[in-house]
């Protein structure tokens, strides 16, 4: 295949408009996970034809520099030649077997090496499995039966994490879902990401009832808001002196905000881990684990109940391990999280000189930028910024040939092939961009 090079493009777009004509007839907005039908930001969704390296291209030949990237996996890249070589490899040896194959140890070697917390991981297919596991153990293992989860903290889609869940459901401006018994989200607790006292007061009233405290150890899906210096350690204390659960969610953050995770970065060592996304390679993968005392009570080692008829896939397995592997590449990780850091400076001296307030946050290789000019630290925080000036600077960086999440409250990520031709794409389409939504 060719690769691909972004250009300013036309809106223009007969076949995505066509598709997405034929799509809403027969897939609930024409999708499907709701943030892709553009609801956020208004217009047609671009229907992708391929991707390629840092760039994709859409059914009517626009090419864009990808800052999605499936809304984190693809951290190599898309169609990184290791990983297709190693799902074709073993696509070639069978797509299933429903018994144990090899290619599972091998990555669970590699995860359990990357997470000094991780001494056991079950395999499952997606982030909402590995969330939702990981509550039924944490309850297990305490026999008690409250949660705490932080507002703007998304965790899956899974009935008792939907109470004040952030990113899409934030962005269509629903509250909680329709179809989530009260009954459900009872005994699910909702604080302030970052809120320490909220949580003190929390366990101090309840704490002996509280299996688990589940957190986003870098929020992002409220956009990135980073925890504030001793927010993690007082989840960690607090959870530990009352006997409940820290669960750290790394689905998003897992490779991401750090070269490992987030509680590396941050020393921080969570008693239960929840990983997808990058640890999948583009292919539906995720996991939970921990200490094996724990892990130890999943069955059949023990007596909680947990199954899945694609979990640990030889394809997905694969995808993962070669995605893991080629990120070991000694200083590969950190091209991404400088191009990050670039791009963020990029953006914050343009937005400055045309006097447009605007908040970055960075872990790592995940940023916001959140249209306000006062610091996000929580969900409310984020909320003040503006939508509708997000959702010009969208249309305008799409038009510029960039592709940023069509919604102000999620994160852009980068990957290891963002490179200086790519920043040279991106100063030009933020300078045109910021310069038109001053005139707007
Ligand atoms: C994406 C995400 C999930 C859900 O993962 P799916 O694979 O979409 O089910 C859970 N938690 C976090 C932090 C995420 O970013």
């Amino acid at each position: 295949m060719t690769s691909l090079r972004a250009a300013p493009v036309t809106p223009v777009i007969p076949r995505s408009e066509a598709l997405f004509a034929d799509a809403q007839a027969l897939l609930p907005g024409g999708v499907n996970s709701p943030v892709r039908a553009f609801r956020g930001v208004g217009g047609t969704p671009r229907f992708i034809a391929r991707g390629n390296g840092a760039y994709m291209e859409d059914v009517d030949g626009h090419v864009y520099l990808d800052l999605v990237f499936s809304w984190g996996p693809l951290i190599l890249g898309h169609a990184a030649p290791r990983v297709v070589q190693a799902i074709t490899d073993a696509a070639q040896r069978g797509t299933s077997y429903g018994a144990p194959c090899e290619l599972e140890v091998e990555l669970a070697r590699r995860v359990v090496a990357t997470f000094p917390a991780l001494e056991m991981v079950r395999f499952v297919n997606s982030g909402t499995e590995a969330t939702m596991s990981a509550l039924r153990l944490a309850r297990a293992a305490t026999g008690r039966s409250l949660i705490v989860k932080f507002d703007g903290c998304y965790h899956g889609h899974a009935d008792a994490l939907l109470a004040a869940a952030g990113s899409g459901v934030a962005t269509l401006g629903l509250p909680d879902s329709p179809g989530v018994s009260p009954a459900v989200v009872a005994d699910t607790l909702v604080v302030g990401y970052n809120d320490v006292e909220a949580v003190e007061q929390l366990f101090a009233a309840r704490g002996d009832q509280i299996a688990a405290v589940i957190v986003e150890p870098v929020a992002g899906n409220m956009g990135v808001v980073p925890p504030v210096p001793g927010f993690l350690e007082a989840l960690r204390a607090l959870t530990t002196k009352h006997g409940a659960l820290l669960i750290f969610d790394e689905v998003m953050t897992g490779w991401r905000a750090h070269a490992q995770g987030a509680q590396v970065r941050y020393g921080i060592a969570p008693d239960l881990t929840c990983l997808g996304k990058v640890i999948g390679g583009g292919l539906p993968a995720a996991a939970y684990g921990g200490r094996a005392e724990y892990m130890k009570q999943v069955a059949p080692a023990g007596k909680m109940y947990q199954a899945g008829t694609l979990a640990g896939n030889p394809l997905a397995m694969a995808a993962g391990i070669a995605t893991l592997d080629e990120l070991a590449t000694p200083g590969l990780w950190a091209r991404a999280e400088r191009w990050a850091a670039e791009a963020t400076r990029v953006l914050a001296a343009s937005a400055a000189a045309r006097g447009i307030p605007l908040t970055i946050n960075r872990v790592g290789t995940m940023f916001t930028a959140f249209f306000t000019g006062d610091p996000v630290t929580d969900y409310v925080t984020a909320k003040r910024a503006d939508r509708d000036r997000y959702a010009r600077f969208f249309h305008q960086m799409l038009a510029e040939g960039v592709y940023l999440a069509p919604s102000a409250f999620e994160a852009a990520f980068t990957s290891v092939l963002h490179d200086e031709a790519a920043l040279l794409l991106w100063r030009r389409a933020v300078d045109a961009s910021l310069d038109r939504l001053g005139e707007g």
